[in-house]
């Protein structure tokens, strides 16, 4: 700051700075209120500086050159290279979503509260949505931790070839409106689609072992093998699609008494 030179340029720096500051108070007030649903992009606008600036401008002049910005960034950005988008639980991390859009709301646009890991699918998918209405606020990774709740769930749909539809089945302890929003998330990101797609490649894929293990010990031992299948998975994440997909058909009695063709 002692090197800006211009008097009214370090004016602006101040003050968006102290606007960004009291953007991120505001958004998490909101966040913890229950209440993103309500903000509006006009109270996360940047005073003194255009509109299809401000992102830009943020970025050089504000936080992300600040040590304290840069270093959360830096983290943000630095996921390990296996790591799951958070979003679908499925896709590899590529970028950071801001989950207020960054057009819309400007001042947060560097807020580490307002940056989500997000796969490129995920990213695309959700473009500038903004939550319209309480039901419809997708769920936030960080403010809405739902992956120890087992919620995800299918049931056999077809049966020529058989295919996977998935769902969420909300526990007993979530109230209406997660479960609304939940069910918002999961469409508006494609994951039954996407997830149907998986568990039907990972049925073909597992079809020639299938038979073998039904020529060994019949339909027990096939519900058996799936059974263990589904544990060894679901363990680690209890609402992975593949844990998932094998729960379903090791239940599934008729899948389980074969045939296993196509
Ligand atoms: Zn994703």
């Amino acid at each position: 700051m002692a090197s800006t030179k211009d008097a009214g340029r370090r004016g602006l720096l101040l003050a968006a700075s102290n606007d960004v500051e009291a953007a991120g108070a505001h958004f998490r007030q909101a966040a913890q209120a229950g209440r993103l649903h309500e903000l509006l992009g006009v109270e996360f606008t940047l005073p003194g500086v255009q509109a299809d600036e401000a992102v830009q401008w943020v970025y050089t002049n504000g936080m992300v050159n600040t040590r304290t910005g840069r270093v959360i960034y830096d983290q943000l950005m630095a996921a390990p290279e296996d790591e799951r988008c958070p979003l679908c639980g499925h896709g590899m991390v590529r970028s950071l979503d801001h989950y207020l859009p960054k057009r819309m709301f400007p001042a947060l646009c560097v807020d580490p509260l307002n940056l989500v890991p997000a796969c490129a699918d995920c990213n695309h998918a959700k473009g500038e949505t903004t939550p319209g209405l309480a039901r419809t606020t997708p769920l936030h990774p960080y403010l809405d931790n739902i992956d120890n709740d087992s919620w995800l769930d299918a049931r056999i749909a077809g049966t020529a070839p058989v295919w996977l539809e998935f769902y969420v089945n909300p526990p007993p302890t979530w109230d209406a409106l997660l479960a609304d929003r939940a069910r918002y998330h999961f469409d508006l990101f494609g994951l039954a689609s996407l997830f149907s797609t998986q568990a039907n490649r990972t049925l073909s894929g597992i079809r020639r072992q299938l038979m073998s293990v039904f020529a060994a010990g019949g339909e027990d031992q096939v519900r058996a093998y799936l059974a263990e299948e589904a544990t060894t998975r679901l363990v680690h994440r209890p609402n992975g699609w593949e844990g998932v997909t094998y729960r379903t058909l090791a239940e599934d009695d008729a899948f389980c008494r074969g045939p296993f063709a196509l």
